[in-house]
């Protein structure tokens, strides 16, 4: 089973060819950082005109990577949503075109299953598990019974972790997206301003990460006023243990009453080695549950994940016509978009 993987929900424009759901043969992309970083963020037209340039020139690399040709592929897998949905709509033309043209299956894969399924490059996933799904535009803990079945149990109420980082990386004067930058920073200062661990203790998998956000932003704002100079590292370290904390301890929780297999890892913020090392020493008291992590390089977007999840989509029986549309606000379910 060969699939060719599309990924265009965000900035990164990627073509991946993968075998079986497990082996990477190409994995191409193209990101565009550079041009959204004068602005401080994504910008959505910018976004859609980078990957239109972009795609062909993916696509053909990662067929020559891969030394594969058109006629040796299964199927093509696609990023339906969630994402931005002039950037979704480019994957989606150039996938159906691509399906068309080769006469092959289209199958139209969930961004967040993708990013679980990263795990796959990793070890086998076995069921059920409990998916830490952290993000650039996501928080949540998924319950999934079974390969197919995504079960939010638990999801921030405000602002996602990445976007936090984003964020709080702004004050900080750091290039966008700041998440791996404070990270780095993270690791040389200390947990002095003891920012708020919220809804730690409420008995729900729920997350908010705005008042950890906000109490950053005026313990800076403050000392700007009063000429203070605040030591950065120390902010950076205090930030990160506080995100790192609340992540933890709720996923911990959902460990205690479900009982799982595997504990999944993914998305761009589990390549934070604080969250990364705060799991492994925490799933000790938790000997029956394996800890699977996204590969670092698998976090952040890319359709080898895509590929990866398209995989179990297709054996699934999951398939799209040639009038598969974008949907910028995909929800979790198994797509239901489609009639199966
Ligand atoms: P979504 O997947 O929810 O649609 P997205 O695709 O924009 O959102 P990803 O690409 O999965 O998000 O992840 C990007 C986010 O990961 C950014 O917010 C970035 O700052 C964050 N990030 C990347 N590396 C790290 C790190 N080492 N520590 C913390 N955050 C990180
Ligand atoms: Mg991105
Ligand atoms: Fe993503």
């Amino acid at each position: 089973n060969l699939i060719l993987a599309f990924e265009s929900s965000c900035d990164e424009t990627s073509v991946a060819v993968v075998e079986d759901g497990s082996q990477v043969l190409a994995n191409v992309v193209a990101t565009q950082i550079k041009s959204h970083q004068r602005f401080g963020g994504v910008v959505p037209e910018v976004a859609s005109r980078h990957h239109i340039e972009q795609i062909t020139y993916c696509v053909k690399e990662a067929l020559a990577t891969a030394e594969v040709s058109y006629e040796d592929l299964t199927a093509v897998a696609v990023t339906q949503g969630p994402g931005l949905v002039g950037a979704l709509l480019i994957g989606v033309a150039a996938a159906k075109a691509i399906a068309y043209a080769h006469d092959l299956p289209l199958v139209p894969v969930n961004h967040m299953a993708g990013h679980i399924y990263a795990a796959r490059f990793v070890a086998p996933l076995e069921f059920p598990a409990i998916a830490l799904l952290v993000s650039g535009g996501h928080t949540q803990l998924v319950y999934m019974e079974s390969r197919n079945s995504f079960q939010i149990i638990g999801e921030t109420r405000d602002d996602a972790a990445g976007e936090a980082y984003d964020k709080v990386g702004r004050v900080m004067k750091m290039a966008y997206p700041a998440g791996k930058e404070i990270d780095q920073l993270a690791q040389t200062g200390q947990d002095t301003f003891n920012f708020p661990r919220a809804m730690v203790n409420e008995d729900n998998y729920d997350f908010s990460f705005s008042g950890l956000k906000s109490a950053f932003i005026n313990t800076v704002h403050h000392a700007n006023q009063i000429g203070e100079e605040l030591n950065q590292a120390d902010l950076a370290t205090s930030f990160q243990n506080s995100v790192v904390d609340v992540l933890t301890q709720k996923t911990m929780k959902a460990l205690a009453n479900f009982p799982v297999k595997q504990l999944i890892l993914a998305g761009g913020v589990a390549a934070n080695s604080g969250l990364r090392q705060s799991l492994d020493e925490h799933l000790k008291s938790f000997p029956d549950v394996k800890l699977v992590k996204a590969p670092l390089k698998y976090c952040g977007d890319n359709a080898a994940m895509i590929g990866a999840a398209g995989y179990v989509a297709y054996e699934e029986g999951v398939r799209a016509g040639l009038d598969l549309n974008a949907n910028p606000g995909l929800e979790f379910d198994w797509y239901p978009d489609m009639e199966m």
